[in-house]
């Protein structure tokens, strides 16, 4: 029992060590010793891959906030600081990972971690909120239509896509940058924006490669209407026997005329289409619909045709309808166009309501849904 702390708790996971030296504050690390959370009197921190760190607490609702850097490093200092205390009143397993993993680190070692990053990975805007920690792989940087209005994630970087053995170099560089790290993550995520759009034959040499690293890892990533359209059922067949387990469909809508609005190829009976293609493969889907999107013009439109389709769409047991609410970037072809037609912006409360009323009309559906908030993205 340790005198200083009396209260000590500690968790020694395989893929993970989670101290709390007292009631109020844990903190964990990954088994290279990298502090990956820390809660403290009511606040959340959570570092990302690249050591930026999330803030976030509740006052009456969520509220979150990316830390500065010498914010960040004030965290780790304290994080580093606490192990250091408790250090010395520890025996065992528990102390020979803070000698051999957590203690090894400063706070100036981690900040620098975002230049390892930065050195392995393109900048990830987005992933879905189940893949948080997946291993995310860079087959292609970017989206190959990268015009829709409301989107901002890949502009002003161009579509690219790396040769097979850019790849396999790439997949090393991300073995070494997670280390022991690894242990935390669970499945593949093929990034960017919709590197599933590749031809198939060329995506099974892809996918092969990322099995030939992590060989029993299901494999996931994102797919637009368009370009998921391109392959065959026998095709997304292949791609599921080769590891393909889920796919991420932007649908955001089920009406055409709030597609055409946003600019955003595809339409209604598309998104249907490409579901009963990959459901016949026998790949997962995860179609993801915004609320609030098309302000109050497109509010009862964008609302009916969404579950009109969804209706349609025969989603089983392995799939989620993710329902995020829109986000408005004030940079956006979308907010100058959404101003100039006089459009309104739903407020908080009604884009609350809109959530609501599809959530419970899909689960009324038998539709398994789950919430898609870009602000808690971290990688
Ligand atoms: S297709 Fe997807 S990633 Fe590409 S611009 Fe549109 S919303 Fe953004």
């Amino acid at each position: 029992m340790s005198k200083r702390f009396p209260d000590l708790i500690t968790v020694l996971d395989e893929a993970y060590t989670t101290l709390s030296p007292d009631r109020t504050c844990v903190m964990s690390f990954d088994r290279e010793g990298r502090m990956v959370g820390f809660f403290r009197d009511g606040l959340t921190y959570r570092r990302a891959l690249d050591s930026r760190v999330l803030l976030r607490w509740r006052e009456d609702r969520r509220h979150r906030r990316w830390l500065s850097g010498p914010e960040a490093f004030n965290v780790y200092r304290d994080v580093y600081a606490l192990a250091r205390e408790v250090y010395p009143e520890t025996a065992g397993e528990l102390r020979r990972r803070l000698e051999e993993e957590i203690l090894t680190w400063t706070p100036r070692m981690l900040l620098n971690e975002e230049r390892r990053f930065r050195s392995v990975y393109h900048p990830i805007p987005i992933l879905p909120p189940d893949q948080y920690r997946s291993v995310v792989l860079q087959v292609t940087e970017g989206c190959t239509w990268n015009r829709c209005t409301f989107c901002n994630f890949y502009k002003g970087r161009r579509f690219r896509m790396r040769t097979l053995s850019q790849f396999r170099k790439h997949i090393q560089a991300v073995k070494r940058l997670f280390g022991k790290g690894l242990r935390m993550r669970k499945g593949l995520f093929l990034g960017d924006g919709n590197a599933l759009a590749l031809n198939a034959d060329r995506l099974l040499e892809y996918i092969k490669a990322t099995r030939e690293s992590f060989p029993d890892e299901p494999v996931y990533g994102f797919v637009d209407v368009f370009s998921g359209e391109r392959h065959t059922v026998d095709e997304w067949k292949a791609l599921r026997e080769s590891g393909l387990h889920r796919v991420y469909i932007g649908m955001e809508t089920g009406s055409d005329e709030l597609l055409r609005f946003l600019n955003k190829p595809g339409s209604g009976d598309d998104v249907l289409g490409l579901v009963s293609d990959l459901k016949q493969a026998g790949v997962a889907v995860s179609p993801i619909v915004m609320v609030g999107i098309g302000g109050d013009a497109f509010r009862e439109q964008h609302a009916r045709a969404t579950l009109r389709v969804l209706e349609r769409m025969e989603l089983g047991a392995d799939d989620i309808l993710y329902i995020s609410p829109f986000i408005e970037f004030e940079e956006t072809e979308y907010a100058r166009q959404r101003r100039e037609a006089g459009i309104r912006a739903l407020d908080e409360a009604e884009m609350e309501r809109e959530y609501d009323r599809l959530c419970s009309a899909a689960r009324s559906l038998g539709i398994k849904t789950s919430r898609y908030d870009i602000r808690d993205f971290i990688y």
